[in-house]
C-alpha cells in the first residue's frame, strides 16, 4: 500500500498486528478514525488501557474479574456443587449465554497441546486439584472442553488427576460436532449439551 501520510502508514501498521486484520481493514478503521474525530478515538483507547491496566484473573477460577473474585464466584446465587472445567473465558461466555447452566467454573487457560509445547504445568490444573481438595462442596465436574484432540488429551489428564477424589465426572462431548470449537456451537446445542452431560 501507499500511504498518503507516515502518521497514517503507523496507525494501520498498528492496527493490522492485531488477529484477523489485515492492512485494507485497517486502513478502514484508520479512516474511521480521523473522520469520528478525537473523543470517540479518546473513549476507545482510555478503555483499551484501562481493561488492560485493570483487570486481573479471578482468585478462585481465574476468569477474567475486575475485583479479586469475578462475577460468578461472587454470586450466591450459583451452585458451588458443581464446576465446569473449560478451557477459556471465551468458552466461559458460551456456556454463561446458553442460560442452562448455573454452576461455577474452573479456566484453565488453554489445553494441553505438545505442538505449541504447552503441558499441564502451563495450565491451572494444579490450581484446579488444590481447589477440589480443598473444597468439599464440589461434587460434580463438567469436563467441558472442545472435542479435539488436545481438548481430549486434556480432559482425560484431569480426569486421572482427580479420580481419586470420589466425584462424579462428566463430559459435555455429545451434540458438538467432533473437532469443532465451543465457541462456535451454538446455543440451543450447547445449552442441551450440558444438560445431557454423560459420565465420562
Ligand atoms: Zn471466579
Amino acid at each position: 500500500l501507499n500511504y498518503p501520510s507516515k502518521l497514517v502508514e503507523e496507525a494501520v501498521l498498528e492496527i493490522a498486528k492485531l488477529p484477523g486484520i489485515g492492512k485494507k481493514s485497517a486502513l478502514r478503521l484508520v479512516l474511521h478514525f480521523l473522520k469520528s474525530g478525537i473523543l470517540p478515538t479518546q473513549k476507545l483507547t482510555f478503555a483499551l488501557e484501562n481493561l488492560v491496566k485493570n483487570t486481573i484473573n479471578c482468585s478462585v477460577c481465574f476468569s477474567i474479574a475486575d475485583e479479586e473474585l469475578c462475577n460468578v464466584c461472587s454470586n450466591g446465587k450459583r451452585d458451588k456443587r458443581i464446576m465446569a472445567v473449560v478451557a477459556d473465558t471465551r468458552d466461559l461466555m458460551a456456556i454463561e449465554n446458553t442460560n442452562q447452566y448455573n454452576g461455577v467454573y474452573h479456566v484453565l487457560g488453554g489445553v494441553i497441546s505438545p505442538i505449541q509445547g504447552i503441558g499441564p504445568s502451563e495450565l491451572k490444573i494444579e490450581k484446579l486439584i488444590e481447589r477440589l481438595s480443598q473444597d468439599a462442596e464440589i461434587k460434580e465436574i463438567i469436563l467441558a472442553l472442545s472435542p479435539t484432540m488436545e481438548g481430549d488429551t486434556t480432559a482425560f489428564y484431569i480426569k486421572k488427576r482427580i479420580e481419586h477424589l470420589n466425584l462424579k465426572i462428566s463430559t459435555i462431548a455429545r451434540g458438538i460436532p467432533i473437532g469443532g470449537d465451543l465457541e462456535y456451537t451454538d446455543e440451543i446445542t450447547l445449552g442441551r449439551s450440558i444438560l445431557t452431560r454423560v459420565s465420562f
